[in-house]
Parts: C-alpha cells; sequence; structure tokens
C-alpha cells in the first residue's frame, strides 16, 4: 500500500503525495518548490498530479512541476486546471499511474462550483477531499449554495468509517473551538480537542482523520442531532427547517466565529 506524506506549504496547506517505490504521485500542489525538494531528497519520480478544484494554493504548483517532468494532470470536467490531461467528474475512475491505485471520483460542488473529491475503496479506504469537508469542519461556500455543499458533505459521510479522509489545510483546531461552541457537551468532542492539540504541540499534522471522527465530532455532519438543530435555532433567532437550513446557520455562523 502506497504511504501518504504531508508536504507543508504556504502556512497552512497540506500538498499530499503518494508514493510507492521509486514512484510518487501529488494532490494539489499549491506550490512546486516544497513537492520538488521532497522529491529530490528522496529520489522519487513524479508520475502524476491530481487537483480536486481550481483555487490557487491548490493549482499554483501545477505549471511549474510540469517544466520539469512532462506527467498526466487529473482535475474536475467543470474548472480550469493548468495543464489538464483527463477531465473527471462523478462515475469516473483513474489508476494512479506508478502508484497503482484505483481513485473514483465523486462531484462536491460547494466550496467551488467544481470541486471533486477522489475515493480509494478496499481494506484502507481513503477520500481526497480537497477543500469540501476539513477535520472538524468544512470548506467555506465561495461558488456554491448550502443546497449542494451539504448535499457533498452527506456523500462524504456515507463512506466507510474507517476512511482516512486527507484535507488540504491545517485548520483543526480553530474548527474543533467553533464545534464546541455549538455542541460544548459532546464528550467525544472533548477527548477529540485533547488528542488534536497534541498532535499540534508535538508538531504532527492532525490529518488524515476519519469518517468516523467526523461523524461523532463534526457539527457540519451533524445537522440532524437535536443539540445541534437547537443551538443553530438558538443562534438564527428562529425555527429552523430541516438539515440543510441548520448548515446554512451553522456555515455562517463560522464565517464571524472567533
Ligand atoms: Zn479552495
Amino acid at each position: 500500500m502506497a504511504a501518504i506524506i504531508p508536504i507543508p506549504a504556504f502556512s497552512d496547506n497540506y500538498i499530499w503525495l503518494l508514493r510507492e517505490g521509486g514512484d510518487a504521485v501529488v494532490v494539489d500542489p499549491g506550490d512546486a518548490a516544497p513537492v520538488v525538494d521532497y522529491l529530490d531528497r528522496e529520489g522519487l519520480a513524479l508520475r502524476a498530479i491530481v487537483t480536486t478544484h481550481h483555487h490557487p494554493d491548490h493549482v499554483g504548483g501545477v505549471t511549474g512541476l510540469l517544466a520539469r517532468t512532462s506527467v498526466p494532470v487529473f482535475g474536475p470536467a467543470h474548472e480550469r486546471i493548468p495543464g489538464c490531461t483527463r477531465s473527471l467528474e462523478e462515475g469516473d475512475a483513474i489508476v494512479l499511474p506508478g502508484i497503482g491505485r484505483e481513485l473514483r471520483v465523486l462531484d462536491v460542488p460547494g466550496h467551488t462550483a467544481g470541486h471533486i473529491a477522489y475515493v480509494g475503496d478496499g481494506a484502507q479506504p481513503i477520500a481526497m477531499v480537497g477543500d469540501t469537508l476539513f477535520a472538524g469542519g468544512c470548506g467555506r461556500l465561495f461558488e456554491g449554495t448550502p443546497v449542494q455543499m451539504s448535499a457533498s458533505l452527506q456523500k462524504l459521510a456515507a463512506l466507510p468509517g474507517e476512511t482516512s479522509v486527507f484535507c488540504a489545510h491545517e485548520y483543526t483546531l480553530a474548527n474543533l473551538r467553533f464545534a464546541q461552541a455549538v455542541e460544548p457537551d459532546n464528550a467525544a468532542l472533548r477527548e477529540r480537542v485533547s488528542r488534536e492539540q497534541a498532535k499540534r504541540d508535538r508538531g504532527a499534522p492532525t490529518v488524515p482523520s476519519t469518517i468516523a471522527d467526523e461523524l461523532a465530532t463534526n457539527p457540519f455532519l451533524r445537522c440532524s442531532e437535536p443539540g445541534v438543530v437547537a443551538v443553530a435555532q438558538a443562534h438564527a433567532g428562529r425555527r429552523l427547517d430541516g438539515p440543510v437550513e441548520t448548515f446554512a446557520v451553522l456555515r455562517a455562523w463560522k464565517n464571524e466565529f472567533r
């Protein structure tokens, strides 16, 4: 099974690199330099580039990497990705060159209009989710609606609980502070906060998380929980009609939460 390595970029991005033998594939390379450093240091050959959406902190390094080695670039069918050689949408599947792992594609609009995620099934399931589902939170709605984002998150929530979730930012502790404002009495959340804080204290990433962890602690996946609905209604000062409205209130609240 390929190892999956976080390459830190900018202030809080992770570029995920899958490696098997002497081959490597990168996911969402916002910057070429740290990827090139890692490939050179480890003596790896880049075999492909995988992208989830068009934001510069996810694709800004693609051109620089292609200048060095010409490799396939996988990306969302409905967004413009530099150097894209294979446009993907839900129902498509790819086999990662050099790695051999098959990933299937889900459409997960909301953060951007054409955002896709990649899911690897099997004994050690994985999901590469870009800026859709974060550890303890979810992406901002730059281009999509609460209805879209809520449906996208539900697709990810339906994956097996043991699925490792690889998001693209280290936002976890800030996300969990918001989660605790929503669910101060959630014991699993309290336990997770101390677990993730311990990782940050020793300089380790908090990601990947798992779908099971997210279901237990991420308020954006818990919009049908009576306690979450009650807090969202109190925040909004009105009755909320269903999980999508609850999601929309939480997302707007999080935008201004400090
Ligand atoms: Zn983004």
